[in-house]
């Protein structure tokens, strides 16, 4: 089986983070290395605890798992502070899988998952190695520093934006947070091409869905498939997953 390098952090409710990340990616058959950045105390009400996984730790396992096996794919979630984004970028030099970032900055319950240095260190140090950026409504907005876009040609221009700025490859905005009976999410590249994909969009809240989504998109590049396909395949995945 490939195998996906997951750099996330554990959520002990069970609703996100790598427990999430570990069960998508088995489903899809493929295996996961995982390298932890933070342990975090959660329910589905509020995030209680964190504690920040040292960046020498951080570093150490970057290097076992990549000194183990060819990896297909890199995961990143949860980061929690400048120093975990500074050690992850040093530990992935020269790594050549795709990279998804999910750029993961409070949890649902509102709790900050990665601090305002952190934000800064995400945009100057791994954005530009990313194959894709997996920002919602608020984050691309936080990411721009901008306010949130009020409709969806604002949308695009901040994603249009965060491409040129942060020299990722593309970016898929998630559009889980906006309004309407559809979901669409928009696949933007440099080479100035945007795809739209579209779902029902399912009522309520739901934990873990980013996590999800991003994992699914690296699992399937594992597996062989384009990034826009990969990107469907994932989208169609966490809808299912959602409707159960
Ligand atoms: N907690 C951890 C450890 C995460 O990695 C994430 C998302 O990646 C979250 C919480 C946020 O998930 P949710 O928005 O479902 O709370």
């Amino acid at each position: 089986m490939p195998a996906v390098l997951v750099i996330a952090a554990t959520d002990s409710s069970g609703g996100a983070g790598l427990v999430r990340d570990v069960s998508v990616l088995s489903a899809l058959g493929v295996d996961a290395m995982c390298v932890v950045t933070a342990v975090t105390a959660q329910s589905n009400q509020r995030v209680s605890a964190v504690h920040h996984v040292p960046p020498e730790m951080i570093r150490e396992q970057i290097a076992g798992a990549r000194a183990t096996r060819p990896i297909e794919a890199i995961k990143i979630g949860m980061l929690g502070t400048r120093a975990t984004v500074e050690a992850v970028a040093d530990g992935l030099r020269d790594a050549e899988a795709p990279l998804v970032v999910d750029p993961v900055l409070v949890s649902s319950s509102g709790g900050v998952l990665l601090d305002e240095s952190g934000r800064a260190a995400l945009l100057r140090r791994l954005l530009p190695l990313a194959t894709l950026v997996t920002p919602n409504v608020p984050e691309v907005a936080a990411l721009s520093g901008e306010p949130v876009a009020a409709d969806e040609a604002a949308l695009i221009e901040q994603g249009q934006r965060l491409l040129a700025q942060a020299g990722s490859r593309a970016v898929l905005l998630k559009g889980g947070h906006a309004d309407g009976a559809q979901a669409v999410d928009l696949l933007l590249r440099t080479d100035g091409s945007m795809e739209r994909m579209t779902s029902p969009r399912v009522n309520g809240s739901s934990r873990g869905t980013g996590c999800a989504l991003a994992s699914a998109i690296a699992g399937n590049m594992a597996l062989g498939c384009s990034l826009e396909e990969s990107c469907r395949r994932a989208k169609r995945y966490v809808l299912e997953k959602l409707l159960r």
